[in-house]
């Protein structure tokens, strides 16, 4: 299946000079989600992973059908003053400022092994706080998965300690 078929390129969004994956085609189709979903828990078998930590939102959206495929948990990483209880947090720059994460302290146990899900790669600055966080908590992460790498951003060179699977490359 040519997952690329299943995302809208949209021009100008959401500032001028910006070209938008739009994944939400792809979550439209159920057999393309399904493919993709399917990939990703591969992945996380080869990996023997026993925990799935998304960013919000759209790590979410990918992250959880991994989750729920294993029967493994899933903790997402969210923005400041979303999460209820006890938390760490990692700041990382941004074009323009800066932005923080944020993970429940209690999301990781002694030798869990966390694949960690995003839609889309491109600086690697969100995925780069994600695994701080992961690794603050004692997690030990055995995988990066998305569904789309921006190559010419090379986000890649941010992660380079990690096994990174992407579904599709522009
Ligand atoms: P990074 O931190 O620069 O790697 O940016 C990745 C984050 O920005 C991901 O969590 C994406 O959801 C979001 N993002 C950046 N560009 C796009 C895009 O073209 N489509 C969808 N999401 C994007």
């Amino acid at each position: 299946m040519n997952l690329k078929d299943y995302i809208a390129d949209v021009p100008d969004f959401p500032k001028k000079g910006i070209l938008f994956r739009d994944i939400t085609p792809l979550m439209l189709n159920g057999k393309a989600f399904q493919y993709a979903a399917d990939q990703f828990i591969q992945f996380a078998k080869d990996k023997k992973a026993t925990l799935i930590v998304g960013p919000e939102a759209r790590g979410f959206i990918f992250g959880c059908p991994v989750a729920a495929g294993l029967g493994i948990g899933f903790a997402p990483v969210r923005k400041p003053g979303k999460l209820p209880r006890e938390y760490v947090s990692v700041s990382y720059d941004l074009e323009y400022g800066s932005n923080e994460l944020c993970l429940h302290s209690d999301s990781i146990k002694k030798g869990d092994r966390v694949l960690v899900v995003d839609d889309l790669l491109a600086t690697g600055g969100t995925m780069d706080a994600t695994v701080k966080l992961v690794e603050k908590l004692g997690g030990e992460v055995v995988g990066l998965a998305f569904l789309i790498e921006l190559s010419e951003l090379k986000g890649r060179d941010n992660l380079r300690n990690y096994d990174i699977l992407t579904l599709i490359t522009y």
